[in-house]
């Protein structure tokens, strides 16, 4: 038994079911999006754990009953912030995620997450959309880049399968940026494995894409996906990374050329836009500063807040293994969100999530909402971008 499991055995009976974590932080509006569709204790932190608790203990059988509630979580971790008991909430996600994996254990895994391992284990695909594998040697030839290099950019498999806009545009940026940066052959980075509980073929994953970052000589990765982000940084030292690296995510290199004087955003973006906080970069990883002082660097843009935002900001709906569950639900809560942004005035949402534009896009088509919705970087990539030689 990992010490990860040993931790969350011996707290899952701790929470008192207060509910304090359905809520945003002065509980003005519901914030568990799970809790908010069903309205029933069972479907909050505090019912999903009870039941593991009681599964666990062998009071209740693992069911297909339970799998669908421990499987209808975001994983957007509204509930770790909000949570009052201090030893213990930082820990909600990771108990409902080993949780899942118990599940997977006693063979009670939807069948649909089921599919998400099954495509990154196909040697065709290593990527959870089950698409021929990304060939990026042709990309390190179009864009012109050195086999070794200080950085690697893990471009990530929604980018690469589903947003190659957004990867282009930070191709684009690195290069008019001049960072010193390659691509590798890499694989699925098991965001989706480890959120839907299928752990098993973690360890040999991490251990391949940190060979090829060890065989390009890099010691910093860049990366412009919020679930690869938290994954490569929180979660792939519990999965026997054993090499250091470096992780940024893109907008924090963008920030860091800013600070450093290396580069200057300077042509202007006369727009009303609001920010969409990933869950995986604000919650999860305290990020909500970065990319609103990037946003602030930009001559004319006028940046407006919806009411959730920063630590209130509601999910996009899509994390957790729950759009390719629970598809239509995952599509209602971006609805939600739009409909929040659309109280702002603003034209254009931006993120710096490719899998949040994703589920933002897939409603603002569905529901015809008519908002632009771009990645940060991609707005960067329109802008005159200023080299400051030293
Ligand atoms: S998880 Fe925390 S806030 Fe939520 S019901 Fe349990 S003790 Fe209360
Ligand atoms: S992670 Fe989000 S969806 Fe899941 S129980 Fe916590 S608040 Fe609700």
């Amino acid at each position: 038994m990992t010490e990860t499991e040993q931790d969350w055995r011996a707290i899952i009976h701790r929470c008192f079911r207060c509910g304090y974590c359905k809520f945003t932080h002065e509980y003005s509006d519901l914030n568990c999006p799970s809790y908010k569709k069903y309205r029933f204790e069972t479907y909050s932190t505090g019912g999903r754990l009870w039941l593991a608790y009681a599964a666990l203990k062998g009071d209740i059988q693992w069911s297909n009953n339970l799998s669908n509630v421990l499987y209808s979580c975001t994983t957007c971790g509204n509930c770790m912030q909000n949570c009052r008991f201090e030893k213990f909430n930082f820990l909600l996600v990771d108990v409902i995620e080993a949780a899942r994996a118990e599940a997977v254990k006693n063979g009670i895994c939807p069948e649909k997450q089921k599919v998400l391992l099954e495509r990154v284990q196909n040697q065709k695909f290593f990527n959870p959309y089950g698409e021929p594998s990304s060939d990026n040697e042709e990309l390190k030839k179009a864009y012109n880049l050195p086999e070794t290099a200080e950085w690697v950019y893990f471009i990530g498999c929604t980018s690469n399968y589903r947003q190659k806009n957004l990867r282009d545009a930070t191709l684009n940026v690195l290069k008019k940026a001049n960072v010193n940066f390659t691509l590798i052959n890499e694989r699925c980075c098991c965001s989706p494995l480890i959120r839907t509980g299928q752990i098993d073929p973690i360890n040999d994953i991490v251990k391949f894409n940190l060979a090829q970052i060890k065989n390009a000589g890099a010691s910093k990765i860049i990366t412009s996906c919020a679930g690869c982000y938290r994954t490569m940084k929180k979660d792939w030292p519990k999965f026997g990374a054993d090499y250091k690296i470096e992780v940024y995510h893109t907008i924090e290199l963008v920030k860091k050329l800013i600070d450093e004087g290396k580069i200057e955003l300077s042509s202007e973006y006369s727009k009303t836009v609001t920010y969409h906080d990933p869950c995986h970069m604000g919650r999860h990883m305290n990020i909500y500063d970065i990319p609103r002082d990037v946003i602030k660097q930009i001559p004319k843009i006028n940046l407006v807040e919806m009411k959730r935002n920063k630590r209130d900001a509601l999910c996009c709906g899509a994390g957790g293994g729950v759009k390719i569950g629970y598809p239509d639900w995952s599509i209602e809560i971006s609805k939600e969100r739009l409909n929040e942004a659309k109280e702002t005035g603003a034209s254009i949402l931006t993120t710096i999530c490719p899998f949040c534009k994703t589920n933002l896009s897939d409603a603002n088509q569905q529901f015809k909402m008519r908002f632009e919705i771009l990645d940060l970087i991609e707005i960067i990539d329109q802008l005159k971008l200023q080299k400051i030689e030293p």
